[in-house]
C-alpha cells in the first residue's frame, strides 16, 4: 500500500485489500476542460487531487476547434496536452491514467466518503482510491445514425456543435442528419451560416408539419427517405446516398447524434438524473449526492463547448475547495467566489 489514498493496486488486481491511509481531497474523473480547468483551480487551492482519464475525448474526431478565446483554432488534444500541463505543474496534482470502472459510498463518511476503482490503462496498475468528495466531468457517450461512412466524416466534414464549426462550413450546401425530434431547431440554427440546406431524418428523425413549413419557407428542405450512406472521395464528402438510388450532392454538414452521460461507474449512488440520463446539479456543481460533484458536457443541457465546460469545471472547484472548509459556527456556506448568496 502506497501513501496518497492507495488502497491497493497491483496489475489485474483491483480489491481494495490494506488500510486506508490520506485520502484524497478530490478525485477527478475526466481530463476534458471542465476536469482540467477543476483540477487547476484545486491544486493551487492546495488541495490534494488525483485527475484520473482514459484518454478518449468525444472531440478527437477532429482537427481544430474554434470559440475558446486565445485558443481560436487549437488542436483539442493541444488544449488538453497544455491543460495537464498546467495541472500537472502543482506539487497537490496527481494524474492516473486509467477508466473509472466504480465510485462507491464508505460507510464512515467521517475521513473519506467514496472509494473510486479504476482499470490502469497504458501500462499502469489498476487503484482502489478514497476521496473525500468527487467531481464527475467525464462528458458524454454518442451514437451516430447508423449509417456504414458516417464516422469517416465525423469532425472534418459533418459535425454535431453547430457554433463551433457552423463559421467553416458558411455558403456550402449541407446536410443536416438525425434520428430524433429537435431537427427543426438545429435547421433553423445551420440556416445562419448557409441558404442552401437539407434535412434528411432517414425515414425516423421528426418535424412537424408546421415546422416543416416554417424551414421550407427559409428554403429549407425537409427529406424524409431511408439513407444508405455518407458519401465522398479523396477526403473530401459529396453528398448523400438515398435507399431509393437517388444521390443528393452535399458538400458537408452536421449531424444530430443521440447523447448519454458517460457516468454508469456512479449507478451505485444513484444520483439524480434528468429525462436524458444527464447528472443533475445545483449552480456550484453539487448532484443530489453528498460530496458528489459533476461538471461539463455531463451535466444537463449535454453538448455544449469547451470553454462552457471549462467554466462549469472552475465553478465546481471553489463550491468543492469551500465544502472542504467544513463549516463555520454561526455563519451559512459562503457560495460562489466567496459572497454569500451568489449563484
Ligand atoms: C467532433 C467534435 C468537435 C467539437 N468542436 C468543438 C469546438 O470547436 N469548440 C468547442 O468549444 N467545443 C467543441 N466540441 C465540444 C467540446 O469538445 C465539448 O463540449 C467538451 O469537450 C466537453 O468537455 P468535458 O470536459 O465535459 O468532457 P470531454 O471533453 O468529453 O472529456 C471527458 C473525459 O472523460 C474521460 N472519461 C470518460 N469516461 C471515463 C471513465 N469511466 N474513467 C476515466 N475517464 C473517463 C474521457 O476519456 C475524456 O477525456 C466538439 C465536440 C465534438 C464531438
Amino acid at each position: 500500500m502506497s501513501s496518497d489514498g492507495l488502497l491497493s493496486a497491483g496489475a489485474g488486481s483491483d480489491s481494495a485489500a490494506g488500510t486506508a491511509e490520506a485520502p484524497y481531497d478530490v478525485v477527478i474523473i475526466g481530463a476534458g476542460p471542465a476536469g482540467l480547468a477543476a483540477g487547476l483551480n484545486l491544486v493551487r487551492a492546495r488541495r490534494r487531487t488525483l485527475m484520473i482519464d482514459s484518454n478518449r475525448p468525444r472531440h478527437s474526431a477532429t482537427l481544430r476547434s474554434h470559440g475558446f478565446i486565445t485558443r481560436d483554432g487549437v488542436p483539442p488534444l493541444e488544449l488538453r496536452r497544455i491543460g495537464r500541463e498546467e495541472y500537472e505543474a502543482y506539487p497537490a496534482a496527481e494524474f492516473h491514467m486509467g477508466l473509472v470502472r466504480s465510485v462507491e459510498q464508505l460507510p464512515d463518511a467521517a475521513a473519506a466518503r467514496f472509494t473510486v476503482s479504476t482499470k490502469g490503462m497504458r501500462g499502469e496498475k489498476n487503484r482502489v482510491v478514497t476521496a473525500r468528495t468527487v467531481l464527475i466531468a467525464t462528458g458524454l457517450a454518442e451514437t451516430l445514425p447508423a449509417l456504414p461512412s458516417i464516422r469517416a466524416w465525423y469532425g472534418t466534414n459533418l459535425h454535431s456543435c453547430i457554433a463551433c464549426d457552423g463559421y467553416e462550413e458558411a455558403d456550402r450546401a449541407l446536410a443536416l442528419i438525425g434520428e430524433t425530434d429537435d431537427l427543426a431547431e438545429h435547421a433553423l440554427l445551420i440556416s445562419q451560416w448557409t441558404d442552401d440546406l437539407i434535412v434528411f431524418t432517414n425515414g425516423v428523425g421528426q418535424v412537424t408539419d408546421p415546422d416543416e413549413a416554417a424551414l421550407a419557407a427559409r428554403g429549407i428542405r425537409v427529406d424524409r427517405r431511408p439513407l444508405t450512406d455518407v458519401v465522398g472521395e479523396r477526403g473530401a464528402m459529396t453528398g448523400i446516398q438515398v435507399a431509393d438510388g437517388e444521390f443528393v450532392a452535399r458538400e458537408g454538414g452536421f449531424v444530430r447524434p443521440k447523447y448519454e452521460a458517460a457516468a454508469t461507474f456512479a449507478a451505485s449512488l444513484t444520483p439524480t438524473t434528468d429525462a436524458a440520463g444527464l447528472l443533475v446539479v445545483d449552480a456550484q456543481g453539487r448532484t443530489s449526492v453528498p460530496g458528489l460533484y459533476a461538471a461539463g458536457d455531463t451535466t444537463p443541457p449535454g453538448p455544449e463547448q469547451l470553454l462552457v465546460s471549462a467554466g462549469e469545471g472552475a465553478r465546481a472547484a471553489v463550491a468543492i475547495n469551500r465544502e472542504l472548509l467544513g463549516p463555520l459556527a454561526t455563519h451559512p456556506p459562503l457560495n460562489l467566489a466567496g459572497r454569500p448568496g451568489v449563484g
